[in-house]
């Protein structure tokens, strides 16, 4: 009884968020609701032969006063006037799973609440997206990447699962542990802020020998010298400029049909100053708007993708007496489960706002639907919304 109390409880402060991010954004860019989802026969025609479908994570965690409410719109110019407008928009997207951010996105990844321990590079339990893609498409290796913030997330591109696993995942590349190798010892101390590998624990890259044959191995595929990495190490602001640097370089070498970054910025808010938090926000709003105008410049892309994005989840609210308000996501409360996702590009209505409540796990059955694989695992269901 009283976990069913609570259940209702929960589902009712996740519909009013929902409502509450509805209404802000119907009259701040006057989008119109979609009263329910449907697939339209004639957009399904109408969808490309050769699709690609790019994968953005909102990283790191932002919550709506910061983001999706009147007080946080300032930080978000990019989405609420280039991009909703152009796009869908879920306004309840659910996640049941654990919040940390690697167990958060193998979850995403594999259409399954994964229990892997989120702070050890432990491959997913389950097939990941990339291993369905390449398996049912049989397409290779080099069609597939994933750019992600941080040496934990090493092995999210490949699951154990008999039947996938081993040859059959995606590429990871980890921009700071290329950078960790490519500078000279003496010289990391410029770079700190680059360097830094996640805002919860004190690790930095490794700086083992296999690192060293990664950048020589990574560069040589992207045809990038190292002094073109550095030097654009140098004008970067933040790890998240450099990862989406190194997602253009893979398009532009690759034209990978699925593409995976993680954006991670945001994640400074464990540091507790609300003003970097802030500026994390601001930037990946900006970086999003970057790699939608990259797939719209580039014709390998332009017509043929969707682009989603989604944060991995939020932070904790200021009403849970437990936590420490947008500095951490570690009470588990509702507010925090309750993220969104933006869906924009080939076939994709425009300008529409969906309340039906999804979860963190249609993702890959969305995916599948799209780009022609069967996600035989996933625990999510397919978003019938082109
Ligand atoms: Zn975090």
């Amino acid at each position: 009884m009283i976990a069913s109390a609570f259940m209702d409880v929960s589902r009712e402060i996740s519909r009013a968020l929902s409502f509450n991010r509805r209404e802000f954004l119907r009259s701040a860019t006057g989008a119109c609701v979609a009263s329910a989802l449907t697939r339209s026969p004639l957009r399904a025609a109408q969808l490309p032969r050769q699709k690609k479908a790019v994968v953005v994570t909102f990283g790191g965690g932002a919550r709506d006063n910061e983001t999706f409410m009147t007080e946080g719109q300032e930080n978000i110019p990019h989405l609420l006037s280039e991009l909703l407008p152009q796009g869908t928009f879920f306004t309840q997207v659910v996640n049941r799973g654990i919040l940390g951010h690697y167990v958060a996105n193998a979850s995403l990844a594999t259409g399954v609440y994964e229990t892997i321990n989120n702070f050890l590079a432990a491959p997913p339990q389950n097939p990941t997206v990339f291993e369905y893609y390449r398996k049912d498409l049989n397409r290779p290796r080099t069609d597939v990447w994933i750019v992600a913030p941080s040496v934990g997330f090493e092995r999210i591109g490949e699951s154990l699962h008999p039947g996938y696993g081993p040859g059959l995942g995606g590429n990871v590349i980890l921009p700071k542990r290329l950078l960790a190798a490519a500078l000279p010892t003496g010289a990391r101390g410029n770079y700190d802020s680059l360097l830094r590998d996640n805002y919860e624990s004190p690790l930095y890259s490794s700086e083992s020998a296999t690192v060293e044959t990664d950048l020589a191995r990574i560069a040589g595929v992207l045809k990038l010298s190292v002094g073109d990495f550095l030097q654009n190490a140098r004008n970067a602001q933040s790890p998240d400029e450099l990862s989406v640097f190194v997602l253009h370089q893979l398009m532009k070498q690759f034209a990978p049909s699925l593409l995976w970054i993680t954006l991670h910025d945001i994640d400074i808010a464990h540091a507790g100053a609300f003003s970097l938090y802030i500026d994390g926000i601001r930037r990946t709003d900006r970086l999003c708007s970057k790699i939608w105008n990259l797939i719209q410049t580039d014709p390998e892309y332009a017509g043929k993708t969707i682009m989603y994005v989604l944060p991995d989840f939020g932070r904790d609210s200021d009403m849970e007496a437990s936590g420490n308000g947008f500095q951490h996501h570690r009470t588990g409360d509702v507010r925090s489960r309750t993220t969104w996702m933006l869906a924009i590009g080939a076939g994709v209505r425009q300008n529409v706002l969906v309340e039906h409540p999804i979860e963190s796990t249609d993702l890959v059955p969305t995916l599948g639907s799209y780009l022609g694989f069967s996600p035989r695992f996933a625990q999510g269901k397919p978003i019938e919304f082109l």
